[in-house]
């Protein structure tokens, strides 16, 4: 059976885009004093355009915390927050950040109208009800999270999505204008997640025509960025694109081997996404030879400081731990390694390759 996707029906595309909201919102609000809810990143609490959104008086404004990934028990905590400040569901809710506040954005929506905690639907398709109607706004470019069917969240036994047809955004807004601040090495970081998604993509086996057009597309423009020779402002832009075609790309194919070791490292020790998917991925050219070789010559050109020795210390129960969570994602062993990935990929040599990390 070929797999039935969901994508965002509605996006807009450009520089100044954010001017937009208010009419994309016009469209939702209803007179029934239900409030509009926006979830942004505390980093962009003293930025000019926060002060120029299309907020009413009785709407819901949240800035949240991107110093962790996102976590069950905080979409808990939020979900209730929302809940206490009205007793009508809201007309919208707007996530307006890097992966973690769209994360969070998208779990709220679907928690509110969803019994019980988040960490109840992660998995795949275990969500019953639609949620809210969500807008996705993203600060960084690279995690696709603005296109996915995912909402990434660590929870009480494990870092995995909650994956559904009712987990990707009604509508996204992409505007290069909110990227361009984004702190150097962290814009590289989470550039880098849409270069391994469509990786990933490419070198699997759940590879198609489909996935691989926008896997392709994806990884030209990152290296039009980090290897050719391109003003910030056009840069951006075309991060934008890639971080959107990336997310397609596995969307309708499956990431692998770093995205597995990386689930493994987040879990245990915090480590951020895009950061965690550079120590990884710099370690396994066994599977990926002709990426990592290229991925290294961007780090190089861009001086990019890539954290070394973070499993060195650790303990036979965190390395164990380590070794569960990564093994655990049976889909992405599958596509990475094949139908056989269980003789292939042993606990034994799971930890090995942690030990070089
Ligand atoms: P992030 O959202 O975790 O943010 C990283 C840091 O950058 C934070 O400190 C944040 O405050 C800051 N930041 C964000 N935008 C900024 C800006 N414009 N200027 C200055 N600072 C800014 O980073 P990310 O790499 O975009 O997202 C990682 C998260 O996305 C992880 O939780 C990962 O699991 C998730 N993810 C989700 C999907 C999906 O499909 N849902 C896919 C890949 C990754
Ligand atoms: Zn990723």
């Amino acid at each position: 059976m070929y797999k039935n996707l969901r994508v965002v029906p509605q996006l807009i595309f450009g520089r100044g885009a954010l001017a937009q909201l208010g009419d994309v919102l016009s469209k939702r609000r209803t007179d029934s004093g239900s409030p509009v809810v926006f979830l942004i990143d505390d980093v962009h609490e003293t930025k000019p355009w926060v002060r120029t959104l299309p907020v009413r008086a009785n709407d819901l404004i949240i800035f949240v915390s991107a110093e962790h990934e996102p976590k069950t028990r905080y979409v808990d905590e939020l979900t209730a927050r929302v809940r206490d400040f009205s007793n009508r569901l809201p007309d919208a809710l707007i996530g307006i950040g890097g992966g973690t506040t769209m994360d969070l954005a998208k779990a709220v929506s679907l928690m509110l109208t969803n019994p019980g905690s988040a960490a109840d639907y992660q998995g795949w398709d275990l969500v019953k009800y639609p949620g809210i109607y969500k807008i996705g706004i993203p600060t960084l470019a690279g995690t696709g999270a603005e296109v996915s069917r995912t909402t990434v969240l660590t929870g009480p036994v494990r870092k995995l999505g909650i994956n559904s047809d009712y987990t990707p955004f009604d509508q996204i807004l992409m505007d290069a204008d909110l990227v361009a601040d984004a702190p150097r090495d962290q814009r590289f970081y989470t550039a880098m997640d849409s270069y391994i998604h469509a990786a990933e993509s490419l070198r699997g086996t759940f590879i198609n025509e489909f996935a691989r057009g926008f896997a392709e597309k994806s990884q030209d423009l990152c290296r039009e960025v980090f290897l050719g020779q391109l003003p910030d402002r056009v840069a951006d832009e075309k991060l934008m694109v890639a971080s959107y075609l990336g997310g397609l790309s596995i969307a309708y194919s499956q990431v692998g081997v770093c995205h597995a070791l990386s689930y493994g490292l987040s879990f245990v020790l915090g480590t951020r996404h895009g950061v965690g998917n550079c120590v990884v991925f710099d370690q396994i050219e066994e599977f990926y030879p002709d990426d990592v070789r290229e991925f290294r010559q961007m780090v190089a050109r861009h001086n990019i400081p890539l954290p070394r020795d973070l499993c060195a210390q650790l303990t036979d129960a965190q390395l164990d731990e380590m070794v569960r969570v990564a093994l655990s994602l049976g889909p992405l062993w599958e596509n990475a390694l094949g139908p056989d990935w269980q003789q292939q990929m042993t606990p034994a040599r799971c930890r090995e390759l942690y030990r070089r990390m």
